[in-house]
């Protein structure tokens, strides 16, 4: 049991039509619509079975009072889990939230024996939104009843390792108390990313603006949130998006042989990162600077989200 054990099974919960300038990428194309998954994952350690988020309810419901959405032949977690991946909801022994939004918790209650474990200030906020937040956190005022009701909370408030090799870290700007979470593997630390970025790209830069990140446009925090992705930048060598298929696709389980780790706090000539450095602990796994040559090539390969496929 522990890290040589531990894997990470994606679990796409279905499909939302979101703006890919004012969700998936600040001065994105607005107007632009496109197709998001909504990702969960459950995570075996070989000791604790542990799913982080719960991710979408049926398209009715999710449509109704939110975004489009498709189901496009994705089931609920309980139903993927159960029939997928042969694990019964009465296995579960905690279920990690990164932040509270309507779309991370659907269906926490099938999952009878779980810890609910969640960061502070998201459930504060969950209980008590500030009004503009109302939708996003399904508050009973709007007459929908929201799927943490009549749910007890564990509340984490400081950086903690849940399980061994499980840690919540601080990626607030997204939302108020929003946490990532590391799964160390033998492939090294997957950071499952929940909405502090929505796809890999937004860990590349914005040539135009140049900026060292193209940061996700929705956010309670801006000043939070672009220091949210570059802790990211500094712990991950793979992220799991919520909200990404690419990086959650290319397999049905992780870590697998042959997976794309990435470079942590790569330096790219011309495009500044704002926070601190890496930390001590952390300074041997900083990525060598690119030359300037290497930076042309790696820019103009970028992918421009206006020209991102809309699935
Ligand atoms: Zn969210």
């Amino acid at each position: 049991m522990g890290v040589a054990e531990t894997r990470i099974y994606p679990i796409n919960t279905g499909w939302l039509e979101a703006d890919l300038g004012t969700y998936i990428f600040w001065k994105g194309p607005a107007g632009k619509k496109y197709w998001n998954p909504v990702y969960c994952h459950y995570v075996d350690t070989g000791e604790h079975k542990i799913l982080i988020d719960t991710g979408l309810c049926d398209e009715e419901r999710a449509t109704l009072y939110h975004h489009r959405c498709e189901k496009r032949g994705c089931l609920e977690v309980h139903d993927h889990l159960e029939q997928k991946l042969g694990v019964s909801c009465d296995e579960i022994d905690a279920i990690i939230f990164t932040h509270l939004h309507w779309d991370h918790v659907q269906n926490m209650k099938r999952f009878k024996n779980a810890r609910y474990i969640a960061p502070k200030a998201e459930i504060e906020m969950a209980y008590n939104p500030l009004p503009l937040y109302y939708r996003t956190y399904e508050c009973g005022i709007l007459g929908i009843e929201p799927a943490y009701a009549g749910c007890v909370f564990e509340a984490v408030e400081d950086e903690c390792e849940i399980f061994p090799g499980i840690t919540m870290f601080h990626t607030p700007g997204h939302s108020v108390g929003h946490m990532a979470v590391t799964v160390a593997t033998t492939a090294g630390d997957i950071v499952i990313a929940g909405d502090a970025i929505f796809v890999e790209r937004n860990l590349d830069p914005n040539p135009a603006e140049q900026w060292r990140y193209w940061v996700p446009a929705r956010f309670v925090n801006s000043f939070e949130g672009w220091k949210s992705v570059e802790e990211i930048d500094k712990r991950a060598d793979y992220v799991l998006p919520c909200h990404d298929e690419a990086a959650n696709a290319r397999s049905h389980v992780f870590p697998y042989a042959g997976m794309p780790l990435r470079r942590r706090r790569q330096s790219i000539p011309g495009f500044k990162f704002y926070f601190g450095d890496m930390p001590a602990n952390m300074a041997n796994k900083i990525a060598p600077a690119m030359s300037a040559k290497e930076a042309e090539v790696f820019i103009s390969n970028l992918v421009d989200p206006k020209d991102m496929a809309e699935y």
